[in-house]
């Protein structure tokens, strides 16, 4: 990613604050709040567009790293196959980190260690979420 995690605006942060609920604006707000001061965001951005993550990342909601996506794409709307996509992914990142500790997951990532805290729970509600 090129970029140095101590540099997040994040660090200390409470995570959940980062994963509003489902439909709850003002929620996600106070997480938008912080990545605006951030100054890795457009790098945040970029990882959590390129990597279907869940969650309030790079300044970004969901929604908002979905349209980026299908502007990438040239597609506009949602994608038809587009939750099982995600879930295919986080399948494979979660086995790709499997038996990694989280220190070892951050230095492969090149992410902080508090990123990869985020990206496994992020992955495992995604994963949970699709087999239930
Ligand atoms: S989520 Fe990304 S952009 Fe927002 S504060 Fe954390 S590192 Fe920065």
């Amino acid at each position: 990613m090129g970029i140095d995690p101590l540099d997040a605006a994040c660090q200390g942060v409470p995570t959940q604050m980062f994963f509003p609920r489902k439909g709850a604006v003002g929620d996600a707000s106070a997480a938008l709040r912080v990545c605006r001061r951030c100054p890795i965001v457009d790098a945040c951005r970029t990882w959590a567009v390129d990597h279907h993550e869940e969650g309030i990342w790079g300044g970004t909601t969901d929604r908002q790293r979905q349209r980026i996506r299908a502007k990438r794409t040239g597609q506009h709307g949602r994608s038809r196959t587009g939750t099982q996509r995600k879930t295919v992914a986080a399948r494979r990142r979660m086995q790709d980190l499997a038996g990694l500790t989280v220190a070892e997951a951050a230095d492969r990532l090149g992410v902080s260690t508090r990123t990869v805290e985020r990206h496994r729970a992020a992955l495992r509600v995604m994963v949970e979420g699709a087999a239930s």
